[in-house]
C-alpha cells in the first residue's frame, strides 16, 4: 500500500530482492507509477492503481501487508486533510483486514509525528508525544496515532501478527521536487541556483536518515516478530540552517540563504533514540549525511537534466 511513493518504490525493490512476489497499490495522489517503471515486466510485480480508502482485495496467497499509504510531506497532508486522516483511520483498516482474511503479518508506517512537537528529547518509543489535537498538523499526527491504535487493536483483540515502525525524516532518490520536504527542496534550489527557503531561525533541528538504512529497517521489521512500535531514523541531529550550508557546499552552489515564514506547530528539535532497533532488530543507519546526501545529489542532477532535455 503506497508502493508509488517514495519510500514504497525502495520497499518494492527490496522486496524483490529478497524474492517476493509484490503487488503495489497506489492512488498516485503524492506518488507516480514512473518511480516503479523499472519493475513493469518483472512477473513477480503487479502495479494496481487505486484508492485503499475503499475497500479491496488481493488475490492468492498473502503473507505480508506492508501499509505506507498516505501522504507525508506537510506541503501535501496541509491541501489533502480529509484525505490524509481518510488514509490514516480506513486505509489502515483495510490493509489490517486484507491481513486478517489472509492470515498475513501487518506492518504499519508509522512516524516520529507521532511524538508532535517533543518535550523529551531524544524520543524514546515509551515517549507519548506532544500533539496539538487542532492544529494543522494533526490530520497527520492523529491519523498515524490513531493507526497505531487500531493496529494494536487488531492485535490484542483479534490476534493479528503487526509490527508498527515509526519512520523518522527520511530523504534520498525518487522524492519529487516539488515534494516540499526540506531536503528535495533545498537540493533543487541549490541546483537551480535559486536562494535556498530556511524556515524561521533555522535553529530548529531533524534527524536525517539515508534511504537505504530506513528501508532496511522496514523490511528487517517486516521480517521479524515483533510489535513494536520502533523507531527507525538516524541519531545525526541537525540544524536546518547547517543543512542549507551544506546542501551548497555539497553542490557547489552559488545560492543564498533566504529566510521564510515558519510552519505553524513545526517542531522544535527531533531525534530518535534507537537503542531499541538494535536490540531488536541489530539494525544502525550505514549511511553518513555527506554520502547520502551526495549520492541525492547525483540522482536530482540528472533527473533535472533529464527533464530540460525532453522540454
Ligand atoms: P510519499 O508521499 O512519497 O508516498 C506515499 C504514497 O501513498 C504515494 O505514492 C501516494 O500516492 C500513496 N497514497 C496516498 N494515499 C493513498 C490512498 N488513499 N490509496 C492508495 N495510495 C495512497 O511519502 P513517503 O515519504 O514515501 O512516505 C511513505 C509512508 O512512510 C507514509 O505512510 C509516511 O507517513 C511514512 N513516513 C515517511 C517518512 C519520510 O521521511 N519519508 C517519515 C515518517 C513516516
Ligand atoms: N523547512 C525549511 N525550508 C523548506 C522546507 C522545510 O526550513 O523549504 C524546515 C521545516 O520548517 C522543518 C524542517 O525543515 O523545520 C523539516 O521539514 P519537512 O517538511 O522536511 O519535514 P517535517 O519534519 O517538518 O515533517
Amino acid at each position: 500500500m503506497g508502493g508509488a511513493g517514495f519510500l514504497g518504490s525502495h520497499v518494492c525493490d527490496a522486496l524483490l530482492d529478497r524474492d517476493y512476489d509484490v503487488v503495489c497499490l497506489d492512488n498516485e495522489s503524492t506518488g507516480s507509477d514512473t518511480n516503479v517503471a523499472h519493475l513493469v515486466g518483472d512477473d513477480r510485480f503487479a502495479y494496481r492503481r487505486c484508492d485503499v480508502v475503499d475497500t479491496f482485495e488481493v488475490s492468492g496467497t498473502v503473507d505480508l501487508v506492508l501499509q505506507l499509504a498516505s501522504p507525508a510531506s506537510p506541503v501535501h497532508y496541509l491541501a489533502m486533510p480529509v484525505e490524509t486522516m481518510k488514509v490514516g483511520s480506513l486505509g489502515t483498516m483495510h490493509g489490517l483486514d486484507l491481513a486478517a482474511r489472509h492470515d498475513a503479518r501487518f506492518v504499519l508506517a508509522s512516524t516520529s509525528e507521532v511524538y508532535g512537537d517533543p518535550l523529551e528529547h531524544p524520543q524514546r518509543e515509551s515517549y507519548w508525544g506532544n500533539v496539538n489535537p487542532v492544529g494543522p498538523r494533526a490530520v497527520y499526527d492523529e491519523s498515524k496515532r490513531f493507526g497505531e491504535a487500531l493496529t494494536t487493536a487488531y492485535r490484542t483483540s483479534r490476534a493479528l501478527d503487526t509490527g508498527i515502525v515509526r519512520i523518522f525524516n527520511t530523504y534520498g532518490p525518487r522524492m519529487a521536487t516539488d515534494d516540499g520536504r526540506v531536503v528535495p527542496t533545498f537540493l533543487h534550489q541549490a541546483l537551480a541556483g535559486e536562494p535556498l527557503t530556511v524556515a524561521g531561525d533555522g535553529l530548529q533541528t531533524r534527524s536525517l536518515c539515508y534511504v537505504d538504512d530506513t528501508v532496511r529497517g522496514i523490511v528487517t521489521m517486516a521480517e521479524s516478530a515483533h510489535t513494536g512500535p520502533v523507531n527507525i531514523g538516524n541519531t545525526h541531529e541537525v540544524t536546518m540552517l547547517e543543512l542549507a550550508k551544506h546542501v551548497v557546499e555539497l553542490t557547489g552552489s552559488s545560492s543564498t540563504i533566504e529566510f521564510v515564514e515558519r510552519p505553524v506547530d513545526d517542531p522544535e528539535k527531533r531525534r530518535p533514540d534507537t537503542a531499541l532497533a538494535r536490540e531488536l532488530l541489530d539494525w544502525v543507519p550505514q549511511v553518513d549525511a555527506r554520502t547520502g546526501l551526495s549520492r541525492t545529489i547525483a540522482w536530482f542532477s540528472e533527473a533535472l537534466e533529464a527533464r530540460s532535455v525532453g522540454a
